[in-house]
């Protein structure tokens, strides 16, 4: 946090009156300004970058950094505009990998890609940052976003708060998990949304493989400590459990001989698994998880307690590793903001993903969706959703930017150009064994290519290679399937 405690002192110090501090304010600090007055107090007190001039970059500031974000940053024409991004994470996470990272087909550094390597400007252009942060609200009058610094409690023991003025507003904060209000859930489950909640499902598998084997403990304590709960048969919860039951098979049964017998998955499910592909699929998708090993439970889960999970129907399942994933819903910062909504909660946008009651603010990705009366259906949370918003609104800031409309209040009246048209490209998903699925329909009804099996688990691997974002970690990614490949996976508990 270094270069956030120069960033406070230098904007500190160039306000005094008393001090002048021109000579040594680099360029790119000329632009922090402080928005308090001299009459308010040290506690209330905001650093930040203030409204852009007429001679300057308009900036684009940019909430969140995953698929939509890091699209949208990647495309953006870094020489009309300046960009700001606000994460609380300094990396955008290849999604579709990192269920592989959790028993250790892949290593986590090989799914995510740092903020300054998709955007060279962002480290380098004097008017473009990136702000480990919190964005905490919005004023759209003022053309401002509040934020707060993400500590971990490590290098300053409190939050710093800070303010941007923003030229345009994107918001691509993605969604959070759904628990339903579940008690429980959030206490006791692992999430897998992000590299840290794949660290923590991979040293708790880890743990308890090691506790189990320790001498004394009882058969049921055994049984309890090695049974992988799953909640959510979505391609998620599918693929998590393909690829523990392949861990299950080629390595505890080679590197825990003692308590192979033990260990056990269970995926449990409201509905069917994989509800949104073909039935073919969904059946194929079935018959080898099965084979695999996987117990697959229908049910509703009503409560989550420490050790076990108790379902509507009163049965008790004990676990030791208790993974949800049962899709997501709007975030509490979404909620929080004060503009209309799409019919799911979501951020209402318009055909041009711009917020229509405001000016010059978009929405892209899982936080946003279309407006009821743009008559359009919500998209599906998706990564080619997000990615082809980010894509599109980076061509419109262009247009925008071209036609003279970069500054804040400057696009009024503007022509809005071809709206945001979404084209399902299909979906795919592995189950294990080397065996995935892969359905190319734009829907389930339309007709097209749907294929299950080893060819489609090389079509599967292949295509998430050639989409990883940056050759180091394409390079990566292919090096770790052919390590695991060769000597299997990596199970020290670091
Ligand atoms: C394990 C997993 C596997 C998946 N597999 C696939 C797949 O195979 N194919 C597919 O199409 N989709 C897949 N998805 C879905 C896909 O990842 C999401 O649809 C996609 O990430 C949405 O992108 P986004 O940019 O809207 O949100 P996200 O990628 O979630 O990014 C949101 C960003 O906003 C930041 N943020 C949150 N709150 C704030 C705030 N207040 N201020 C500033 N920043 C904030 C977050 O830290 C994050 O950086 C998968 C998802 C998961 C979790």
């Amino acid at each position: 946090m270094s270069w956030f405690r120069n960033l406070i002192q230098l904007s500190t110090i160039k306000r005094s009156p008393l001090k002048p501090t021109t000579s040594i304010v680099s360029p790119s600090l000329t632009q922090l300004l402080q928005f308090s007055t001299e009459s308010e107090s040290a506690a209330t007190r905001q650093g930040g970058l203030g409204p852009t001039k007429g001679d300057e970059k308009p900036r684009v500031v940019v909430l969140g950094s995953g698929w939509a974000g890091c699209r949208l940053i990647k495309d953006i024409d870094t020489k009309m505009y300046d960009v700001v991004c606000v994460s609380p994470r300094n990396h955008m996470v290849f999604t579709p990998l990192l269920a592989s990272t959790c028993v250790g087909t892949l290593e986590f550094r090989s799914v995510a890609e740092p903020i300054g390597r998709i955007q060279p400007a962002i480290s380098r252009e004097p008017g473009s940052y990136f702000f480990l942060a919190n964005c905490t609200g919005v004023d759209f009058q003022n053309h401002a976003v509040h934020c707060q610094t993400v500590t971990d409690g490590v290098d300053i023991p409190d939050p710093w708060s800070f303010k941007l003025s923003y030229d345009k507003l994107v918001i691509a904060s993605g969604a959070q998990a759904s628990t339903f209000g579940i008690k429980g859930v959030k206490e006791h489950a692992i999430f897998l949304r992000e590299v840290h909640h794949a660290q923590e499902i991979r040293r708790k598998l880890l743990l308890n493989l090691m506790l189990s084997d320790v001498p004394g403990v009882s058969d049921e304590e055994k049984l309890r400590l090695l049974h992988c709960v799953v909640v959510g048969g979505g391609p998620t919860g599918v693929e998590f459990s393909g690829e523990l039951s392949d861990f299950i098979t080629r390595d505890v049964h080679q590197r825990y001989a003692h308590v192979k017998d033990y260990i056990r998955v269970t995926l449990i499910e409201a509905n069917e698994i994989l509800s949104s592909f073909d039935d073919r699929l969904r059946q194929y998708a079935t018959k080898q998880l099965t084979k695999s090993g996987v117990r697959l439970v229908r049910g509703i889960v009503k409560d989550v307690q420490p050790r076990k999970i108790i379902l509507t129907d009163g049965t008790d399942v004990p676990y030791g590793l208790l993974v949800w994933s049962t899709g997501v819903g709007p975030s509490g910062f979404v909620n929080s903001l004060e503009v209309p909504k799409s019919p799911s909660g979501r951020i209402g946008v318009d055909e041009w993903l711009r917020i229509p009651s405001v000016q010059d603010v978009f929405s892209i990705g899982d936080c946003c969706g279309f407006l009821e009366s743009t008559g359009k259906p919500v998209l599906p949370a998706l990564a080619q959703v997000a990615e082809r918003q980010g894509k599109y609104l980076a061509k419109q800031l262009s247009r925008i930017g071209e036609a003279g409309g970069g500054h804040a209040n400057a696009a009024k009246g503007m022509e809005p150009g071809d709206p945001f048209v979404y084209k399902h490209l299909g979906s795919m998903a592995t189950i294990g064994r080397y065996k995935a699925l892969v359905d190319l329909r734009q829907s389930k009804e339309a007709k097209g290519l749907a294929l299950a099996g080893f060819t489609s688990w090389f079509i599967w691997r292949s295509a998430y290679l050639t989409r990883v974002i940056s050759w180091r970690n394409r390079f990566y990614v292919a090096i770790n399937w052919a390590t695991t490949f060769v000597f299997g996976r990596d199970i020290s508990r670091i």
